[in-house]
């Protein structure tokens, strides 16, 4: 249903015929860790996230998986090598 109370024109699944189902009523703020993603959007009432109703609930284990601007940290590790491959090119180069 339509958002009627932050981010009016959007759809939304929490909205119901009552009005918000979110917790508190209405979603939460961004938290400093969002500033820079491209998720944010600014409201009249403050900026708001675009996927999340609540942005602090993402950054709880970690960086939150959507966010465009924060780079994951985890580094391609070394290409694997096929232990039974790399036994037949050795024997075949004569080392
Ligand atoms: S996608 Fe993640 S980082 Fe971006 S605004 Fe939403 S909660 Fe914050």
């Amino acid at each position: 249903m339509e958002c009627t109370t932050i981010k009016p024109g959007t759809n939304c699944v929490f909205m119901k015929k009552t009005g918000c189902s979110f917790n508190g009523g209405a979603c939460h703020p961004v938290i400093d860790s969002c500033e820079g993603c491209g998720y944010v959007t600014e409201q009249a009432t403050g900026n708001f996230c675009q996927l999340y109703a609540d942005p602090a609930s993402k950054w709880v284990f970690g960086r939150c998986n959507f966010a465009t601007h924060a780079k994951s940290e985890v580094q391609p590790s070394a290409q694997r090598v096929n232990p039974l491959k790399a036994s037949k090119r050795s024997q075949r180069q004569g080392v």
